[in-house]
């Protein structure tokens, strides 16, 4: 029997006519970008859902993350600590501000940075930590912000997975002194392309408007190196469409979550991170570990998958610091955990629209 092809994730879009409905008015207006109506909206509606002071939206996630760190005004050369077990954007963005990444290792536990082993990658050039809430995973954030404020350091998270995702009752976006989210179509909530930085001090708002805008402060007066980082309205409203639906969507994939969760929970030799207390999750990936125990290994895995139309991902492998890239450009760090994470985990097929029995024939064959 043919089967149709279960990939890793599916975009959530909002009902077509309400989208169309939506960007009529874009043909009286005929205003596309340049932070139009849209734009402030929901930038508006954003702070209120993240429940932060302040917020600029940008391009996509990546771009948000680069302006954020060239915001900072960091000297050149100056160190960055910050994982290897992310998505290859995060070291990018440091890289591409002329800074350079010191890679600490991460935890098995929930693989986020480990907050013990920074302190002894900090030299007198350290000028940041660029930690990451992989998979939604909160960071130890006080711990971070402890070790920051006594080092006189600037915390900037990559939140790209934690949209929505809570921590002690406040919206992730509110700790250290920026964050960015990530927007692109195959992220919990999206704009199909998209992202945005949160962050605590109101005098950044223009510094990052000037930034995404070319560094163009008037008519003819440009102060700064800038990039073009704006979100345009088409992007704008699928936002504002698909926040509207964003509760549903999160609890779609808490159920099928669980039922992952309750699935796995007899195979012998699957592990799954944890979720730290006083953590409000968003259930934006599924990653196991393969551990020795299993049958197979995670290669061994992920190509079994393959061959029955199930394409799950290896998020996060290689690490960033062992790409072509990066390779022996930087400082050598131990990264055991990272290692063995990179080693053992996949994350299986979850999106919102995913029906259950699809689900359960993946359960099917991991026990199998
Ligand atoms: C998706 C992602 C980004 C980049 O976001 P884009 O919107 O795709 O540019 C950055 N960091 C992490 C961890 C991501 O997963």
């Amino acid at each position: 029997m043919e089967r149709e092809n279960i990939y890793v994730t599916r975009s959530s879009m909002p009902p077509y006519e309400e989208y169309i409905e939506a960007i009529k008015p874009l043909w009286k207006s005929h205003w596309l970008t340049n932070m139009g109506e849209y734009h402030r909206e929901l930038e508006e509606k954003l702070k209120e859902y993240l429940e932060v002071s302040n917020l600029s939206l940008m391009v996509n996630g990546h771009m948000a993350l680069e302006l954020a760190i060239q915001v900072m005004d960091f000297p050149e050369g100056s160190e960055v600590i910050t994982t290897p077990f992310t998505f290859i954007s995060t070291t990018h963005a440091i890289v591409r501000n002329r800074l350079k990444p010191v890679f600490c290792d991460v935890k098995l536990s929930d693989g986020t940075i480990d907050e013990d082993k920074i302190e002894d990658l900090i030299t007198e050039k350290t000028v940041a930590i660029v930690p990451v809430h992989v998979y939604g995973n909160v960071c130890n954030v006080e711990e971070i912000q402890r070790i920051a404020d006594k080092y006189n350091l600037k915390v900037i998270y990559d939140a790209a997975h934690a949209f929505g995702v809570k921590y002690k009752g406040r919206g992730i976006g509110n700790y250290g002194d920026a964050s960015i989210f990530s927007f692109h179509a195959t992220k919990i909530f999206n704009t199909i392309e998209g992202g945005a930085v949160a962050f605590s001090d109101p005098n950044l708002y223009g510094k990052l408007y000037n930034l995404k805008n070319f560094g163009i402060r008037g008519e003819e007066l440009v102060t700064s190196v800038g990039a073009n980082a704006k979100m345009n309205e088409f992007s704008a409203i699928m936002g504002l469409c698909n926040l509207k639906h964003i509760e549903g969507t999160i609890a779609k994939r808490k159920r099928l979550f669980e039922e992952y969760r309750s699935g796995l929970k007899d195979i012998l030799g699957f592990r799954l991170f944890e979720a730290g207390t006083g953590t409000e999750q968003n259930y934006g990936y599924f990653p196991v570990l393969i551990e020795e125990e299993y049958l197979l290994n995670r290669d061994e895995l992920y190509e079994k998958l393959r061959d029955h139309n199930v394409y799950t991902r290896k998020y996060f492998f290689p690490l960033t610091s062992d790409q072509a890239c990066f390779k022996n450009r930087f400082r050598d760090t131990e990264l055991v955990c990272a290692r063995e994470l990179a080693k053992e985990v996949l994350v299986l097929p979850m999106y919102e629209e995913m029906q259950m029995e699809k689900l359960v024939y993946i359960l099917d064959l991991l026990n199998n």
